[in-house]
């Protein structure tokens, strides 16, 4: 800690001597790479402060904040599964803070920021499913997968790829999903089966999505938003809401506890709830379903009420010893195996 506090110092004395203003918040940003670009500039130009905003995984995001809890040098958590901003609540890693918009969130929204006991707000929800490449699979000759199950089937072998739920929120979302649909042990005989599907393993929830729209695998899971903004890019995916039904996550903000620009992190935390700063999503491709009743729904963006949807237990996955835990076994009996 103490090499921190010292690199900190010189740091700040660096910058201090050649003149470069250090930025007004840091950020690191759970969303795809365009969208935190996007609020990045939109940020700046609404403040005229320049900030810094770093893209990562959303379990990188967990770990960075956890190594970082005796000096923070992260003032913002934007973006990301908010049963892992849940889990850092619980750590006692984020403070608490009533956003100005809080009273115009969609119920779910104010469920999920009653349930982080005010440190966490929920920024949009989106629902979990997979995406294959058309053309690849009918150059191949297969069938077509609509439900969970199907992904088991050999004629997929080595031709599925999904998220590492250690770094991954979306991939962490899927097996808490697969968990509450089908029960802890069939979920687990289940993953071992697709595992023999499954070509990698990948550090980014979006990463499969993307192998898949450019045909370099046939089948991605990943959130179904995800999958349609790379169907509106003009790649020839097909999305599925596998029959059996579907988990989803709620996306959150949260301010890190010890931030140390917090009247910054305040407003960005304003602006990250405004149908302003939601509207950031739909100009940068996104197509999440926006938490700020007042905010514009993408055009694109799935209706997420047409589809059958588990009622995901975010208290129960966003505890540290489950989420731990079920990491564990998924290492132990899956990913050891790959
Ligand atoms: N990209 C989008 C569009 C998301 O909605 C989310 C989840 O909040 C993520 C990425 C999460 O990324 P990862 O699975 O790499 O943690």
């Amino acid at each position: 800690m103490r090499g921190i506090t010292a690199f900190s110092v010189l740091a700040a004395l660096w910058l201090a001597s050649t003149g470069i203003a250090a930025p007004s918040l840091t950020v690191v940003c759970g969303v795809d790479e365009m969208w935190c670009a996007a609020m990045k500039t939109a940020y700046e130009a609404k403040s005229g402060h320049e900030i810094s905003v770093t893209r990562k995984s959303t379990g990188d995001i967990l770990n960075q904040i956890r190594a970082e809890k005796a000096a923070p040098t992260v003032d913002v958590w934007w973006g990301g599964t908010g049963d892992t901003h849940l889990q850092a609540g619980s750590e006692n890693l984020l403070e608490p803070y009533q956003p100005a918009h809080e009273r115009d969130m969609l119920p779910w929204a104010q469920n999920f920021f009653a349930m982080s006991g005010g440190r966490s707000a929920g920024i949009y929800a989106g629902a979990l499913g997979f995406a294959y490449n058309a053309d690849l699979l009918r150059e191949l000759k297969l069938p077509a997968p609509t439900c969970w199950m199907d992904l088991t089937d050999t004629a997929y072998r080595g031709r599925i790829q999904s998220g590492n739920p250690n770094s991954s929120g979306t991939a962490f979302t899927t097996l808490a999903t697969l968990v509450q649909l089908f029960g802890e042990d069939e979920a687990f005989r289940y993953l071992a089966a697709l595992n023999r599907n499954i070509e990698r393993y990948t550090p980014s929830g979006s990463a499969p999505i993307k192998a898949a729209a450019r045909g370099e695998t046939l089948i991605g899971i990943s959130f179904m938003h995800d999958a349609v903004t790379q169907k509106q890019a003009g790649f020839p995916l097909v999305i599925v809401a596998p029959c059996e039904g579907t988990g989803y996550e709620i996306g959150a903000v949260s301010i890190v506890k010890g931030a140390k620009n917090i009247e910054e992190a305040k407003r960005f935390v304003d602006f990250a709830l405004s149908p302003e700063g939601q509207g950031t999503g739909a100009a940068s491709g996104q197509n999440q379903v926006p938490s700020n009743a007042k905010s514009s729904l993408p055009l694109a963006a799935p209706d997420i009420s047409m589809i059958k949807m588990v009622d995901y237990d975010f208290a129960t996955f966003g505890s540290p010893e489950e989420r731990s835990r079920l990491l564990r076994r998924f290492d132990a009996e899956i990913a050891a195996t790959n």
